[in-house]
C-alpha cells in the first residue's frame, strides 16, 4: 500500500531523516515509536507530502508521487491524517467539519454527503453531537470528530500522529477504541504513539525509530516483549 524508499529530509543543518526505507501492506497496522525528536512526525508528514522530502521516493499502491500541487492533492485524498491537536474548524459544527473536505474535493451532492458524514459520526459514537461546535466538545470527542473527518475522504490509508497525547487520561480510551475498531475493519494504518498497550494489542508490526533512522522493527508482541537493540531496550524500559 505504502512504500517509502531512501527518504531523507533536513531542516537547515539538521538531518532529520537519513535514508528511511519503510513499507506498509494493505490492511496492516504499524505503530511507529521512538524518542521525541527522532523524526516520527516528519516521516508521517512526508508520507502524505505535507513535507517535501529532500530525497527518496513515496509510492502509494505502486505509484510514485512527487511534491507537486496536483500529485499532493491526489495523494492526500487517498491518505487521511489525524493530528495530536485535532485542528477542527472552530466555526463549523461537527457535521460541517466532517463534510468540508469531500464537499470541496469530491464534489458530491449535499444530501449523500450529509448521509456519509452522519454515518461516520455514528461510527465514532457522536451522532448526537452532529450540530455541536468544537468548543462544546471534550478533547476525546474532538479527536473522534477529527477521525470521522479524515475518514470522510474515504482514504485507503490513515496516518495518526500521537492522537491521544494531548488528551486527558480519562478520554484516551474512547479514542483508542475507535482506532481499534477501524483496524479490525481492515483499514491500513500507521500510528505514531506512546500507547505501548495499544501497540501490543492492535499493531501487526512495531517500528522503532531513533535519530532519523529505523533502528529495529518486528511483529508487535515479539518486538515489545524482547527488543534486540540497546536503544529500543532503553526506550521501552522508560516507557513501561
Ligand atoms: P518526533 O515526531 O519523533 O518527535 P519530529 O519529526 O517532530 O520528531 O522532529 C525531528 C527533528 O526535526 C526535531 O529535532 C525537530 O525539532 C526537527 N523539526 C521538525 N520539524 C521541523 C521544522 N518544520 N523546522 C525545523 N526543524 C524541525
Ligand atoms: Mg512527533
Amino acid at each position: 500500500m505504502i512504500e517509502i524508499r531512501g527518504l531523507s529530509k533536513s531542516f537547515g543543518d539538521l538531518q532529520v531523516l537519513q535514508g528511511v526505507d519503510f513499507s506498509v501492506a494493505s490492511g496492516e497496522v504499524v505503530c511507529l515509536i521512538g524518542p521525541s525528536g527522532s523524526g516520527k512526525s516528519t516521516l508521517l508528514r512526508c508520507i502524505n507530502l505535507l513535507e517535501t522530502p529532500d530525497g527518496g521516493e513515496v509510492l502509494l499502491r505502486g505509484k510514485s508521487y512527487q511534491a507537486l500541487p496536483k500529485e499532493r492533492r491526489e495523494l492526500r485524498s487517498e491518505v487521511g491524517m489525524v493530528f495530536q491537536h485535532f485542528n477542527l474548524f472552530p466555526h463549523l459544527t461537527a457535521l460541517q467539519n466532517v463534510m468540508l473536505a469531500p464537499s470541496k474535493v469530491r464534489k458530491l451532492e449535499k444530501a449523500p454527503l450529509r448521509e456519509l458524514a452522519m454515518k461516520l459520526l455514528r461510527q465514532v459514537g457522536l451522532a448526537e453531537k452532529a450540530d455541536a461546535f468544537p468548543g462544546r466538545l471534550s478533547g476525546g470527542q474532538k479527536q473522534r470528530v477529527a477521525i470521522a473527518r479524515a475518514l470522510a475522504m474515504q482514504p485507503k490509508v490513515m496516518l495518526f500522529d500521537e492522537p491521544t497525547s494531548a488528551l486527558d487520561p480519562e478520554v484516551v480510551g474512547e479514542v483508542l477504541a475507535v482506532m481499534r475498531q477501524l483496524a479490525r475493519e481492515g483499514m491500513t494504518m500507521v500510528v505514531v504513539t506512546h500507547e505501548i498497550g495499544f501497540a501490543r494489542e492492535v499493531a501487526d508490526r512495531v517500528v522503532f525509530m531513533a535519530d532519523g533512522k529505523i533502528v529495529e522493527q518486528g511483529p508487535a508482541r515479539e518486538f515489545l516483549a524482547q527488543p534486540q537493540s540497546q536503544r529500543a531496550k532503553v526506550f521501552l524500559g522508560s516507557e513501561l
